[in-house]
């Protein structure tokens, strides 16, 4: 297990369609592994391999029960419903943008053996979703804003969702 480095946004690597994961051997595991470490590492709730600088589909998620999930070739399989709230990625360090996003989604993916199964997320674990998916065919959450917050609107973004 080991720490990789997180590529940020000027990288082409991030820009590129990442390949299906067609063996899932030791190289995978290792792959996910340090993912997980990375992820840990960063304080972060997603990350994507292209973002350790692998073209290979391949995501973690922390999911509502704060479990890391690992989602090998992950396609989305139901959306529904719409949620707008700020949105980093640790590509991007240090800023927000808000994004409207489906409330509810359903995924279907390989584990790290290439058994398939489905999980769902709502709310935070959706746009979690949604953003470590396009990850994996070159997409930035940045795509969707027109600017990004400033300090003091990202506090009150905050400050408002506590007081609820
Ligand atoms: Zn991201």
């Amino acid at each position: 297990m080991a720490i990789r480095r997180i590529v940020v946004q000027g990288d082409s690597v991030l820009n590129k369609r990442c390949r299906q994961v067609t063996d899932f051997n030791k190289r995978l595991h290792t792959l996910l592994d340090d993912m997980k470490d990375t992820l840990a590492e960063a304080n972060g709730v997603g990350l994507a391999a292209p973002q350790v600088g692998v073209l290979r589909r391949a995501v973690i998620v922390v999911n509502d029960e704060g479990e890391m999930m690992e989602l090998v070739n992950p396609e989305l399989i139901l959306q529904e419903g719409e949620q707008t709230g700020p949105e980093g990625c640790l590509s991007v360090p240090g800023k927000y943008g808000m994004v409207t996003r489906p409330d509810h989604v359903k995924v279907r993916a390989q584990d790290r053996y290439g058994s398939w199964f489905e999980a769902e997320g709502r709310e935070l674990t959706a746009r979690c979703f949604c953003h470590e998916l396009e990850h994996l065919d070159g997409h930035l959450y940045v795509e969707h804003i027109d600017r990004f917050l400033t300090e003091e609107e990202l506090e009150a973004y905050n400050a408002a969702q506590e007081e609820e």
